[in-house]
C-alpha cells in the first residue's frame, strides 16, 4: 500500500485565505476594525525571533495589525507582567502570545498563565485548558487544532475509532487527546514511561506522534489502513525530519502527513483562525 500524503501546506492555505474573507466581513461589520495579534518577545533567541517574524507576516497576509513588543533578555518579571496586563486592556489588542520558551529567569508557564483567556490564542492558559477539558467554548491550542482539520480533510473517522497519541505535553499531547476524545474517539495517550509502545500503536486507527526522537514510529508499528499524524521536529543530517520513519510507513499506512509540509503550516494558520475568533468573543459573538 502507498499511503495518501495529506498535504498540510495546502490545507494551511486554504484555511488563511478563510481567514482573510473573514477578516474583510469583520472589518465591513465593525466600522473597519480589524482583529490584531501582539507578539510578546523577550531576548535575542534567533530560532524564537524567526518564528515571531513568521507569525506578525501572516498576520499581515490576512489582513489582521500585527504589534510585536520585543524586551531585553534581562527583562524583570514586573516588565513582563506589566506588559501583559496592558495588552489585557487594550480594545485594539485581540490576541496576545508569549513567545516561549523564555530565559532562565522567567517562568513561562506562570506569566503565560496571565493572559485573558479572552485572549489566549496560544491556548495555553489554565482557563483555556479547562474549558477544553470542560468541552466548553473557548481558545484551542494551535497545533492540535490543525490536526483535527488534517485529519478532517483527510476523511479519517474519528467516531468509535482508537486513537493513539504518543506524547502528553501540556502543549500538545493532552489537547490532543481532549479534541480527540471530544470527536468521540477511544483514546490513549502514550508516554515515555508506556509499556509495549509499539503494541499500543498497532491498535490505532488514528496514530499520532509528538515526541521530538527522529523517525522512531517504525513500519511494523502501524494497523494497516492507519491515519498517520506526525508531529515532530527534528534536525539530523538529511534535515528536517518527522517521529515517524515516512519511508516504512507510507508502505503501510492510508494515510500520513510528510515532514516538512504537514503538521508545521496548520500551527501558524490557526494562530491566524484563534486571533480572528478571540476578536469575535471580544465583540459578544460565538467564536
Ligand atoms: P515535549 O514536551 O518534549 O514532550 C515529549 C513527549 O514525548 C513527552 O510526553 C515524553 O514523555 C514523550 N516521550 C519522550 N520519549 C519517549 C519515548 N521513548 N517513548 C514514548 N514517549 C516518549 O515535546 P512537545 O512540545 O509535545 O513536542 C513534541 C514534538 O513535536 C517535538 O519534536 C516538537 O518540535 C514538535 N512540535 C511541533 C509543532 C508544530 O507546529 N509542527 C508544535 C508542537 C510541537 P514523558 O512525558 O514521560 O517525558
Amino acid at each position: 500500500m502507498s499511503a495518501q500524503i495529506i498535504d498540510g501546506k495546502m490545507i494551511a492555505g486554504r484555511v488563511r485565505i478563510g481567514v482573510a474573507k473573514e477578516v474583510e466581513a469583520f472589518a465591513a461589520q465593525f466600522g473597519g476594525a480589524v482583529p490584531g495579534l501582539a507578539t510578546i518577545l523577550v531576548g535575542d533567541d534567533p530560532a524564537s525571533a524567526v518564528y515571531v517574524n513568521g507569525k506578525q507576516k501572516a498576520c499581515c497576509e490576512v489582513g489582521m495589525q500585527a504589534f510585536n513588543f520585543p524586551l531585553p533578555t534581562d527583562a524583570p518579571r514586573a516588565a513582563v507582567v506589566e506588559l501583559v496586563e496592558r495588552l489585557n486592556a487594550d480594545a485594539e489588542v485581540s490576541g496576545i502570545l508569549l513567545q516561549l520558551p523564555l530565559p532562565a529567569h522567567l517562568d513561562g508557564a506562570e506569566l503565560t498563565g496571565m493572559v485573558d483567556a479572552r485572549k489566549d490564542v496560544d491556548g495555553l492558559t489554565p482557563v483555556s485548558a479547562g474549558l477544553l477539558a470542560l468541552g466548553r467554548e473557548g481558545l484551542r491550542p494551535c497545533t492540535p487544532s490543525g490536526v483535527m482539520t488534517l485529519l478532517e480533510v483527510a476523511g479519517a473517522t474519528l467516531e468509535g475509532a482508537e486513537a493513539v497519541v504518543i506524547g502528553r505535553s501540556n502543549l500538545f499531547g493532552k489537547p490532543m487527546a481532549q479534541l480527540l476524545l471530544g470527536a468521540n474517539a477511544t483514546v490513549t495517550i502514550c508516554h515515555s514511561r508506556t509499556r509495549d509502545l509499539a503494541a499500543v500503536c498497532r491498535r490505532a486507527d488514528v496514530l499520532i506522534a509528538a515526541v521530538g526522537r527522529a523517525r522512531m514510529v517504525k513500519g511494523d508499528w502501524v494497523k494497516p489502513g492507519a491515519t498517520v499524524i506526525d508531529v515532530g521536529m527534528n534536525r539530523d543530517e538529511s534535515g528536517l525530519v518527522g517521529d515517524v520513519d515516512f519511508a516504512a510507513v507510507s508502505e503501510v499506512a492510508a494515510a500520513i502527513t510528510p515532514v516538512p509540509g504537514g503538521v508545521g503550516p496548520m500551527t501558524v494558520a490557526f494562530l491566524l483562525r484563534n486571533t480572528l475568533q478571540a476578536a469575535r468573543m471580544q465583540r459578544g459573538e460565538a467564536g
